[in-house]
């Protein structure tokens, strides 16, 4: 027989109660890129594109000495930009990037970085997850930054459509559900959570805290640890979402499974080793 297709209603209940256990999984959360100001931030957002936090954290301590503001990075020699940013992939086309962003910072808004959607998605190279980021974590204005661990996370849990993958989508979708207040944190921690539990290759389902309510979790529990097995193909889902009774028979395997060390000891590692974007 055919699953129980999830109502609109259940589902952001579930959402809630999901979000209630990663707040207690994922205690402390930060923007893992290093900034002092706005401006640092939304250069240091630009240049993570496509390479980890820890790169880009090990380059702009240099870069923010040579260029402190917009109006220094505005008139910079691009071939100095490139030696300090070399290590970064792309480093030739982010020296063009933050430099053309830091004219446009000192020409259209006096060298201050803007606090609004519109204004920020102006400024060449910054898309709207940058602007989020920047809103979130620079003004404290709410923002849901949707990155590749966020779609990840948000289809595996059946907090979006299966078939809802634009970004834009899934951020407004997503928001609906929470308090604004609570966005920017929220990014945060699916971002740490996929980076560290819910992977894109080897999803910890048998520790997972979230695996006897994730509509996903029976996709992945027949699968060895990452650290200690070869893995074997997922089984295939079959249904948009697992009850909760079948989900829960799911986790009565998981019982000799080993938890993960401390989940914010872990989750600063791992996401320190991580690539994808923010
Ligand atoms: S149970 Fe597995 S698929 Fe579901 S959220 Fe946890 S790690 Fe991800």
């Amino acid at each position: 027989m055919a699953a129980k297709r999830e109502s609109k209603r259940a589902r952001a209940a579930r959402m809630r109660r999901e979000y209630d256990r990663l707040r207690e999984f994922i205690p402390v959360t930060k923007c893992q890129l290093d900034y002092r100001t706005p401006f640092e931030l939304i250069v240091a957002t630009v240049l993570s594109a496509q390479t980890t936090d820890r790169r880009v954290n090990g380059v702009t301590p240099e870069l923010f000495a040579r260029y402190p503001d917009a109006d220094a990075l505005a008139r910079a020699d691009i071939a100095d930009v490139e030696s300090i940013i070399r290590t970064l992939g792309f480093y030739r086309m982010k020296s063009k990037h933050v430099i053309e962003l830091a004219q446009a910072l000192a020409t259209r808004f006096a060298g201050a970085v803007p606090q609004t959607m519109e204004e920020l998605t102006s400024l060449p190279g910054v898309g709207r997850k940058t602007a989020n980021v920047v809103l979130g974590n620079a003004f404290r204005i709410p923002g849901f930054p949707v990155d590749t661990h966020v779609i990840r996370v948000t289809g595996r849990l059946g907090w979006r459509d299966a078939d809802e993958t634009d970004p834009e989508d899934i951020e407004r979708d997503v928001t609906a559900v929470f308090p604004p207040g609570e966005w920017t944190d929220l990014s945060h921690r699916l971002i740490i959570f996929g980076r560290t539990v819910c992977t894109a290759r080897a999803p910890q389902c048998a520790w997972c805290p979230l695996n006897d309510s994730c509509p996903s979790a029976g996709d992945f529990l027949d699968l060895p640890s990452a650290r200690t097995g070869t893995r074997r193909p997922a089984k295939r889902r079959t249904t948009a979402h697992r009850t909760t009774k079948t989900a829960k028979s799911k986790r009565t395997t998981t019982k000799s499974a080993k938890p993960p060390r401390t989940s914010t000891s872990r989750s600063r590692e791992a996401a320190a080793d991580d690539a994808g974007p923010r």
